[in-house]
């Protein structure tokens, strides 16, 4: 039986330490300030804006939302970013992602400033990363590196094999276990002898976007398997990336879906506004 990596109690452990810092930052008279805008009104961003707004307030964090309609123009939302980028009082600005499409995805993630990218995705952010700056670090890759820490699984000097070479996930994921000290494999569609390199992974970090494709054939005895994905199954039930059924009896750990990954996202999120205040 695998050791089951709960990230429901580990984001709770982090969002009850970011309240205390909080706290006792409201008491210096520092307070701080996470401005989320959301353009359209897709239903499953909606519900990550709310999600992001409950913890704000768990935490101690102001949110200032930004419900802005589908029609807004990118010359709108671009003036929005630069007077938040200009606002002393806001510490991170957020917009939810994807944007309609007429705004230049692009563009709005260049445009915030790399002193408030709290997700993490400005191009400078992404630098800083790789040369081992300081800088915002994108929030679910940071999250699985808490996961494996937090569990008490050591990264330095483990074959890490990262499944996906995406700019939200499967990169910054395989930055980070190497400024860890792992060796790290990256693989992607175009890998060959996928099962091969796989089994060849001591931590495994799965986020290759197709329900439940990796099972206990790409994984080695003892390993440990990190599921970053989320799909809804045949049964419209919640599922990952790696099919839990057959990898759980002979990995070593594992994420649970839903109750893993997921829930460190947001924690991270909240990590990197209260981290904001060292990065001005
Ligand atoms: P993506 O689709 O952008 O990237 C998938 C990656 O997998 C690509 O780099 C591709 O090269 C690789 N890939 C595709 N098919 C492959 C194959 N057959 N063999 C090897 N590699 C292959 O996805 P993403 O945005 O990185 O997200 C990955 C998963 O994580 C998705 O299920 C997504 O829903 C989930 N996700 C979860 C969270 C969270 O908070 N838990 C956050 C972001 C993404």
């Amino acid at each position: 039986m695998a050791q089951l990596i709960d990230g429901k109690v580990i984001s709770k452990q982090i969002k009850d330490e970011l309240k205390e810092k909080v706290a006792e930052l409201k008491e210096n008279g520092t307070e701080i300030c996470l401005a989320v805008i959301q353009v359209g009104n897709d239903t499953a961003s909606s519900v990550y804006v709310g999600n992001k707004k409950k913890a704000c307030e768990y935490i101690g964090i102001k949110s200032l939302a930004y419900e802005l309609p589908e029609e807004t123009t990118e010359a709108e939302l671009l003036n929005l970013i630069d007077k938040l980028n200009h606002d002393d009082a806001v510490n991170g600005i957020l917009v939810q992602l994807p944007v309609p499409e007429h705004i230049d995805e692009d563009k709005i993630i260049k445009a915030i400033s790399p002193l408030k990218d709290v997700d993490g995705f400005h191009p400078m952010s992404v630098g800083a990363l790789s040369i081992g700056q300081p800088g915002f670090v994108s929030c679910t890759p940071a999250g699985v590196i808490q996961l494996l820490k937090r569990s008490g699984i050591e990264i330095a000097g483990k074959e890490c094999v990262v499944i996906g070479r995406s700019n939200i996930v499967g990169k910054p994921m395989s930055m980070l276990l190497l400024r860890e000290n792992g060796t790290v494999t990256i693989c992607h569609s175009r890998t060959k002898n996928l099962k091969e390199v796989c089994r060849r992974a001591d931590i495994l970090v799965v986020a290759v976007g197709k329900p439940k494709m990796i099972d206990a054939s790409y994984v080695k005895e003892g390993a440990v398997v990190i599921d970053v994905g989320i799909h809804r199954d045949e049964n419209n039930k919640l599922c990952g990336d790696v099919d839990f059924a057959s990898v759980e009896p002979i990995a070593g750990a594992i994420t649970p879906v839903p109750g893993g990954v997921g829930p460190m996202t947001i924690a991270m999120l909240m990590n990197n506004c209260v981290e904001s205040i060292n990065i001005r």
